[in-house]
């Protein structure tokens, strides 16, 4: 791939949210322009202008600008082959259906929907394919001219070439070959004008000079009809490469019903857009070796197409987590607080914002925990002990730890200790801690847990005199005495 200025594109259809897969297709392309020093162009597809909006591309944008994909041509950032969104472009393609139509190679179509749908249902009945007859190829300017006076408003259709194999030499797929029989005379301008999105994804692709097109494998099944379209306008064909379907833990295409599929949903759950990118990265691409962890420079230098894989793409939430807690850790508790903020105001922990001795305490907070949870969100489930008003045991074996005949003197000895100091710090309460093990002649154990159980109601969690800390004096005593009179 290197011996030419390589220029590739995300194109995607503004239509809902913007879905994990779109994110991939977006970071191969992004990674082939990155590492051959080509051009990548953001177009915006958006013919089908029911379900289009301008709010769905804004939030394209944000997430590609978030994940740290960058565009060098397209919408925003303009470029030689603009514009980059296609209902402005409508003239563009209006020339090429002209010519299309006087060389014979598309002709108008004027069949109702009822006539077609007629054509479809006797084809079924016959246990054939439903494609279109054809019907109007040959028709004259006289029926023409009787249509219009109907008030019918013609479609343009394609006039596929008959017995043609189509082949695709695909960078993932290898060779597919796929033939034209089977295509009937496909529309590629509505009666309203709008061009299908085959018919316009070809031209701007032509146009833009793209000489890769990576997508997503659900195109596959559109890529003989590109290539029939190109070769007809006599368009130089990029070179394609489809990459497999994502599935869910089911191995099921994956769908609502698998969870989170929008990057904005991984995004306000706390996920870090470093952990996502390399995450996307090896959703289809393996690379050469054991590692997992990878910064986009390092994607940058490894990603190649050969070792993009033909078979489907699982969807591990477990990896996703494994490779998010890591970027986790590396971050600073001041940037994971940021993200967890709006879920402990959620839980009603906190009433944003939050500010000076209060943030700082949170800040705390966070660090004692950023170890153990996956995502940001998470810091809600592992913090609750610090807000909790109420200890709640989380199980009978934390309220048995409580029973042990050794639980009085300890706590006894332990709040005298703990009383007795000025201000609380970790290197203190720990030798608090150790003197109690110590004059009660005890194993650690039977001193930490039944503490760390009665303050925070669990067995296990973070270190016991960071959380004795960060309670508070006040706090902790509380928490002793509200178990002494249990
Ligand atoms: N607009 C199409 C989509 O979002 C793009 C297909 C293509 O890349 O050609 O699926």
């Amino acid at each position: 791939m290197d011996n030419q200025q390589i220029r590739v594109r995300f194109a995607p259809s503004p239509t809902g949210p913007f879905h994990i897969g779109g994110a991939r297709s977006a970071l191969f392309n992004w990674l082939l322009a990155r590492k051959y020093g080509g051009k990548l162009i953001l177009r915006i597809e958006d013919t089908d202008l029911e379900r289009s909006s301008r709010e769905s591309e804004e939030n394209i944008k944000d997430a590609l600008k978030w994940l740290g994909i960058n565009w060098d041509e397209g919408i925003d950032v303009g470029g030689e082959y603009g514009p980059y969104r296609q209902t402005e472009r409508l003239p563009l393609y209006r020339q090429y259906t002209d010519k299309l139509l006087e060389s014979g190679k598309a002709y108008l179509c004027y069949c109702s929907e009822e006539e077609l749908e007629k054509e479809r249902e006797q084809a079924m009945a016959k246990g054939e394919t439903p494609r279109y007859s054809g019907r109007c190829r040959h028709i004259t300017e006289a029926d023409k001219e009787r249509f219009a006076a109907e008030g019918r408003k013609p479609v343009v259709r394609f006039r596929v070439p008959e017995n043609k194999d189509i082949v695709i030499n695909d960078l993932v797929r290898g060779t597919v070959t796929f033939e034209s029989v089977g295509i009937g005379d496909f529309v590629i301008v509505k009666s309203d004008g709008i061009p299908v999105y085959n018919y316009a994804v070809v031209l701007d692709d032509a146009l833009m000079h793209i000489t890769h097109v990576i997508r997503a494998e659900e195109h596959l099944s559109n890529t003989p009809r590109q290539v029939l379209l190109y070769e007809a306008l006599g368009l130089a064909i990029p070179e394609f490469g489809h990459i497999s379907l994502i599935l869910g833990s089911d191995r099921t295409k994956m769908s609502k019903r698998h969870g989170a599929t929008s990057v904005e949903q991984y995004r306000n759950r706390g996920y870090l857009p470093e952990a996502l990118v390399n995450f996307l990265a090896l959703l289809g691409w393996s690379p050469n070796g054991e590692q997992e962890i990878f910064s986009p420079e390092e994607l940058i230098n490894e990603f190649s197409m050969d070792r993009v894989a033909k078979n489907p793409a699982v969807f591990d939430l477990d990896k996703l987590n494994w490779i998010n807690a890591h970027y986790i850790r590396k971050a600073s508790p001041e940037s994971v607080l940021e993200l967890a903020l709006p879920h402990l105001e959620q839980a009603g922990f906190v009433a944003l914002p939050v500010i000076g001795e209060q943030k700082k305490w949170l800040t705390a907070v966070v660090a004692t925990v950023q170890d153990y949870i996956s995502y940001a969100a998470q810091v809600v489930d592992h913090a609750a002990i610090f807000f909790a008003d109420t200890v709640t045991l989380e199980n009978q074996e934390a309220g048995e730890v409580l029973q042990d005949a050794d639980v009085p003197r300890v706590m006894a000895d332990f709040r005298a200790k703990l009383e007795a100091l000025d201000t609380l710090e970790e290197a203190a309460v720990q030798a608090i801690l150790k003197s109690v093990t110590k004059e009660m002649k005890l194993g650690g154990k039977k001193v930490y847990m039944p503490i760390r159980v009665a303050l925070t109601g669990q067995m296990h969690g973070p270190d016991l005199p960071k959380i004795i800390v960060l309670l508070g004096k006040e706090k902790v005593l509380e928490r002793l005495v509200g178990l002494a009179n249990a």
